[in-house]
């Protein structure tokens, strides 16, 4: 076995996951517990944390979406990563945990279960691939949802800043999400949108724009 079973490359190390992708399954995993947490605001976006400015009666809920609830639901994030984990426990002769707690607190136990073990995943394990496609799988399904198509060289053009200055003008710079960034920032004025004010930050955008359109 001298070949990756993720990205199919050479590995001099031997193992079943490359170096490479070994710290790529590790950063995806590491990012479970903030893209669950990011999907509630796009699951409930009538309850995403208002900026004070969407006036009259704030944004219409929109439907709530299946594949969030799917995502977030017993058989979803939490469901895929603990299976994983009572596998790797099973296969190493290890006591099996018994999930308690909040589903944000299990996601988290398990994630930090399964980085601990990822060394031993990584060499000696021979589903380490199967493993690395799902958790890869289920990273994309979730942040496809969280943020939009990324434009890895410039960064996804998100609309312009909303902010508004104490005089009454709007900002108006384009606001870019960087390669990697879990935080959109105006670059301009400073201000920064995380994840939970995204959906507010849409309405916003929107509303400047047809009032430019309009003017
Ligand atoms: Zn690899
Ligand atoms: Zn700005």
């Amino acid at each position: 076995m001298d070949l990756c079973q993720l990205c199919t490359q050479h590995d001099a190390m031997g193992g079943y996951l490359c170096p490479g992708c070994t710290k790529d399954t590790v950063a995806r995993l590491d990012c479970l517990p903030s893209l669950y947490e990011g999907l509630l605001s796009f699951l409930a976006p009538s309850m995403a944390v208002s900026q004070g400015r969407a006036g009259k009666g704030g944004p219409a809920p929109l439907p709530v979406r299946a594949e969030i609830l799917d995502l977030r639901g017993p058989g979803g994030m939490v469901g895929v990563v603990e299976d994983w984990l009572s596998a790797v426990r099973l296969e190493r002769g290890m006591r099996q945990p018994t999930p308690a707690g909040s589903v944000e607190g299990r996601l988290k136990a398990a994630v930090a279960g399964l980085i601990v073990n990822m060394p031993w995943i990584a060499v000696s394990w021979p589903q380490a691939g199967t493993f690395a496609e799902e958790i890869r799988a289920l990273t994309r399904s979730a942040s496809s949802i969280v943020s939009p198509a990324v434009d890895e060289v410039r960064g996804t053009r998100v609309g312009t800043c909303p902010a508004q200055f104490d005089d009454g003008g709007v900002c108006g710079a384009v606001l870019r999400l960087l390669p990697g960034e879990q935080v959109v920032t105006c670059s301009w004025c400073g201000t920064s949108y995380p994840p939970a004010t995204w959906v507010e930050l849409k309405v916003l955008i929107d509303k400047d724009t047809r009032a430019r359109n309009a003017a």
